[in-house]
């Protein structure tokens, strides 16, 4: 018959550890350790505890920063998963020096937290500096639109919001009536039911709360753009994965390790973006020492996304050797003429047949006199709007007659859809800054600009797939454009940190 050793769970058992020990030199927790010890100012935390003569003793703020750096840096967001992570987890357990930190707690120092993020990433960035990971000749920004803690089922311009709320109470009054025909119900139908009515109950309360005296949200075009009833700060915009509710998430980084020299979280387009970015970068450069006119002459990349005439204004002001391509450079560029031939190879889509492209500028000529376009069937384009503005440029519109179009042999060749009434000309206007958008065109076209451009792809797209893959920052987890500011500038740092421990050695 076997014989088993015996299996006693009553036995007492004593093991010696030391909470020093853990932290293994050489490992990321050992240089989170070091760096918020001897490295991080921490006193900026000081104003927030006010419990030197009453009141109970708080966690120290290097407990929770140790912690939450080493969580996310593990892909652990949830502050109850940091939670559990600080009692079972022998390595948060000595991070946090046996205290473990409850979730709200924790929660609460992040959510909190607004200039003390900005001086601890200074701080980080001041040792990235030291250890010589900083190169400074050439900076490359992106963005990643990552969804906000909420729905995009709370979204909504105010009437359509204001009729979810209609819709939604005349269901809580149907639920209402059911219950009570269900009183003489079985208990657990009642129970069903309640949960029900309560649920209808706070959406009411929370749309009416949401409604009250409330303006219509306006972009920058003036026009009402989505409101969202749990995040209001948070916009709908579409992204490589889908239309998304949340915040664009920027950092600008340099190229020797890819260092973050600034990251924020914005409700707004990458174009838009450029100059806070370049600010923020600013402030932080001067903060460790470096001239507010760091960047002139330096290299800067960004993707087309960025190309406006703003954002070349704000390059050309700041003295910086922008190269920001525009939406069409590839198709000028004689490399990616086959690029459909890949696309249907790799990824065997049907693509249709190409359009035959419609008639362009040059196919209408301009008459004087009479201050009109003719097309190429010789009928009017009269001016419709004067002075119209897009990202790239001012320009004047002019559109042929309805009827004229309507009967001309030429319609599918002249007209981008079959069900357009008219075809309408943009004709760009001479303003100051005109050729801003040329001269980018013809660098971004040259064989410098190409090489220069596409160091691009290897130095910032990593960053984000680090950030958003790897420590797996694919949704924030909090509400607000400045929490979710403070959560990114955490990632960001967390990355920082990573290069430090990668590339540098912490004295
Ligand atoms: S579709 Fe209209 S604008 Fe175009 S060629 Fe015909 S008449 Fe002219």
């Amino acid at each position: 018959m076997a014989k088993f050793k015996p299996l006693n769970e009553n036995q007492l058992v004593m093991l010696p550890i030391s909470l020093h020990d853990q932290l293994v030199e050489g490992t990321l927790e050992h240089t989170i350790s070091e760096l918020v010890e001897k490295h991080l100012d921490l006193s900026v935390f000081d104003a927030r505890y006010k419990n030197d003569e009453t009141g109970a003793a708080a966690i120290h703020p290097k407990i929770l920063l140790k912690v939450i750096l080493l969580a996310y840096a593990r892909g652990m967001i949830s502050s109850r998963q940091i939670e559990r992570a600080c009692q079972e987890n022998i390595i948060f357990i000595a991070l946090s020096y046996g205290h473990a930190p409850d979730h709200s707690t924790i929660a609460q120092f992040i959510s909190s937290m607004q200039s003390e993020v900005q001086s601890i990433f200074s701080n980080t960035l001041l040792v990235c500096e030291e250890l010589g990971l900083l190169e400074g000749t050439h900076f490359s920004l992106d963005g990643v639109k990552l969804s906000a803690n909420v729905s995009k089922e709370w979204s909504g311009s105010i009437d359509e919001l204001k009729h979810k709320r209609d819709k939604l109470q005349e269901k809580l009054q149907r639920v209402i009536a059911e219950h009570t025909q269900a009183d003489k119900q079985p208990e657990v139908v009642v129970a069903r039911q309640m949960k029900r009515e309560r649920r209808f109950q706070l959406q009411v309360e929370r749309l009416n709360d949401f409604l009250k005296d409330r303006e219509p949200k306006r972009g920058s075009n003036g026009k009402e753009i989505q409101s969202n009833a749990v995040d209001n700060e948070s916009v709908k915009s579409p992204s490589s994965h889908g239309v998304v509710q949340g915040y664009n998430a920027q950092a600008l980084v340099d190229s020797k390790h890819q260092v973050i020299l600034a990251a924020e979280a914005f409700a707004s387009q990458d174009h838009e973006n450029l100059k806070p970015m370049l600010d923020d970068a600013k402030k932080n450069l001067v903060a460790i020492g470096k001239e507010p006119t760091f960047f002139e002459g330096k290299e800067l990349t960004a993707d087309s996304n960025y190309h406006s005439l703003n954002s070349l204004t704000v390059c050309k002001d700041e003295k910086l050797d922008a190269y920001i391509p525009d939406i069409q450079f590839r198709k000028r560029d004689p490399r990616f003429a086959d690029q459909a031939h890949f696309k249907d190879g790799v990824h065997g889509r049907q693509r249709p047949d190409p359009k035959p492209s419609p008639f362009t500028v040059a196919d209408f000529s301009f008459d004087a006199a009479r201050q009109v376009y003719l097309c190429p069937q010789g009928k009017e384009l009269s001016c419709h709007a004067r002075n119209q503005t897009n990202r790239h440029r001012t320009y004047d519109v002019y559109h042929a007659r309805v009827e004229d179009c309507a009967s001309c042999p030429l319609r599918a060749h002249c007209l981008s859809k079959a069900d357009t009434s008219r075809r309408y000309l943009s004709i760009q206007v001479d303003t100051q800054q005109p050729n801003l958008i040329d001269e980018m065109k013809a660098k971004i076209d040259s064989e410098q600009g190409k090489r220069i451009y596409a160091r691009r792809l290897a130095i910032v797209e990593p960053v984000f797939a680090n950030i958003c893959v790897q420590k797996r920052m694919h949704r924030f987890t909090l509400r607000s454009k400045r929490k979710v500011d403070v959560q990114w500038r955490l990632f960001a740092l967390v990355h920082n940190i990573a290069k430090i421990h990668m590339f540098g050695a912490l004295t």
